[in-house]
């Protein structure tokens, strides 16, 4: 992939607020991280008279909607088009800072054009932790995002917090490097290629979903397709092909292809229908699966139509335990319909992805593994013993501020609205700390974990499931969910819990929640019995071993 690229902005300033009248420009910001920026350019888009700016004032109205329509996007592409061709603009100043590119747009401009676009030359730095360029399994160059975890502004010039929410078109050039590489996006669609004279090849993408800018997600490397499948939809009773659901894809490196891959095939088939019985029908039209390069600083990231996995999630050989790390692979498709298709309106309140995500990873994963309810009993609490354990060291050792789950407070609509205020997007955001830690995800799973034992599990898999159906395309807060919760589950009702109270106790005080404090796992539980008769007997071997080097 060069190292290079270039943005068109769209923007519809219809009630700008911050006028600053003694100024003779109006700054157009955007976030943005060692990029080297080397023009600007601004495009009236209203005086052209080829291009219907209809366009743009209808963007609010797909607010509910989880796609816009396919014309409106042809539109997009076109206008694009046009503009890199042939349309003149006019040069505009700008200044990069430590975080942020301003581009300073003319008074004149700003308010006489409602309409404009912006266009922004600009390369990739090599320090800029975006892109991540690597070898992969066989040592051949690669490149892909880690945006998820870091942002993407070190990708692009974005507007980037959950809010911003954007359809993007994108075209990758590939040189022509003598072997076929495959190019993965976080498109909705299989790309176009177009294949040019001097053999370099163009592929083109698509997102239809508004989704923010840091799900945006590309890899580009020589990962062969291993298999692609159909998803069987259950309980489609008619013998045709639209009983046929999304289509998932498996790209790797050669020397991963086998029965590594095969089983990870196998665990994905059944996982989707472990999914469909608690989440419903994947709700996207296809997901391609890649198997990331040594280096990659997760198990797993999922981002819109594309998942990257960590080979450590493949790698173990006894095959009665290679299924155990596959727990992983319900987490990131659970992402699916929390953090790509919903998710926090603060990102401080990551529990509401992560901590459903790590609740429902174990739910799923006993659906895939077809445990029966004795076994998933069983298991299930065997591993709610050591989420506890992890919980309790990390309450022990992390500073306060960092072990509530909702540090900024109620940003709940109601709330916001009454004090006119926003919420702050971005918290520890520069602390590597804060990326190791687990509380979020734990103290999350917990929360859930005790709402469900109070008001019975089907009861409470079944409301959580119709808020993630209400809510697809939209955010929300932690307290719109509790008050969801609430309002469906007459058991929680009858508690001595109230919204207020979960949210003091759970999301608002640091360390642990006072119904937490002590945790015990059954003692009938024959695999913790299991356990603890394998250690007493070591236990007892030792000591033995002891005792006979002492009577030597
Ligand atoms: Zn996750």
């Amino acid at each position: 992939m060069p190292n290079s690229s270039s943005t068109s902005v769209a923007a519809n300033f219809h009630n700008s607020k911050d006028t600053a009248v003694y100024s003779s420009h109006q700054d157009f910001v955007l976030d943005c991280h060692a990029l080297d920026i080397d023009s600007c350019y601004f495009y009236d888009l209203q005086k052209d008279s080829d291009i219907d700016v209809t366009t743009y004032s209808n963007i609010y109205t797909y607010k509910t909607n989880l796609q816009i329509p396919s014309n409106e996007m042809k539109k997009y592409y076109d206008i694009a088009e046009k503009l890199s061709k042939n349309a003149k603009g006019n040069q505009l100043d700008f200044k990069v800072e430590e975080s942020c590119l301003r581009i300073f747009i003319p008074h004149k401009d700003f308010y006489q054009q409602r309409v404009f676009a912006v266009k922004i030359g600009y390369k990739t730095k090599k320090e800029g932790s975006s892109l991540t360029w690597a070898e992969d399994q066989n040592l051949r160059p690669c490149v892909f995002t880690s945006g998820h975890l870091l942002n993407n502004r070190s990708l692009m010039p974005c507007q980037d917090m959950p809010q911003a929410m954007s359809s993007w078109h994108c075209l990758i050039t590939v040189p022509p490097f003598g072997e076929q590489l495959t190019v993965l996006m976080a498109g909705e669609g299989e790309p176009a290629v177009d294949v040019r004279e001097d053999g370099s090849q163009v592929f083109k993408y698509q997102s239809s979903y508004p989704m923010p800018a840091s799900t945006f997600a590309l890899a580009i490397g020589n990962w062969p397709l291993y298999c692609s499948f159909p998803h069987q939809i259950d309980n489609c009773f008619k013998q045709s092909t639209s009983c046929l659901g999304p289509r998932f894809q498996i790209f790797a490196p050669l020397n991963l292809h086998g029965q590594k891959l095969g089983r990870l095939k196998e665990y994905l088939q059944d996982c989707f229908h472990g999914l469909q019985s608690i989440l419903g029908a994947y709700p996207l039209q296809r997901l391609d699966i890649l198997v990331v390069p040594e280096g990659f600083d997760s198990l797993g990231m999922m981002c819109p139509h594309l998942m990257f996995l960590s080979q450590s999630v493949l790698l173990c050989e006894d095959t009665q335990a290679a299924f155990n790390m596959f727990y992983r692979v319900a987490h990131e498709l659970c992402h699916t319909w929390l953090g790509v298709l919903t998710g926090p309106s603060d990102w401080t309140e990551e529990w509401l992805t992560e901590g459903i995500c790590c609740y429902l990873e174990d739910v799923v994963h006993a659906k895939t593994l077809k445990w029966n309810e004795h076994e998933t009993r069983e298991r299930l609490e065997i591993r709610k013993l050591l989420k506890y354990r992890v919980l309790k060291a990390e309450i022990n050792t992390t500073r306060e501020d960092l072990q509530t789950l909702r540090p900024n407070g109620d940003t709940s609509c109601a709330s916001l609205s009454s004090m006119n205020a926003e919420p702050c997007i971005v918290k520890n955001g520069l602390n590597p700390e804060k990326t190791l830690l687990q509380v979020h995800y734990l103290k999350g799973f917990f929360l859930l974990k005790h709402l469900e034992e109070l008001s019975g599990r089907d009861e409470f898999l079944g409301t959580l499931r119709r808020f993630i159906d209400a809510n697809l395309g939209q955010l929300f807060s932690s307290k719109d969910l509790l008050e969801h919760c609430f309002r469906e589950l007459p058991k929680l009702r009858q508690s001595n819990l109230t919204v207020d109270i979960v949210c003091q106790e759970w999301l608002d005080t640091p360390g642990m929640p006072q119904p937490l404090t002590a945790f015990e796992v059954n003692e009938e539980n024959s695999l913790y019995k299991d356990v603890k008769c394998e250690v007493r007997n070591r236990v007892t071997e030792a000591v033995n071993c002891v005792i006979e080097l002492l009577l030597l």
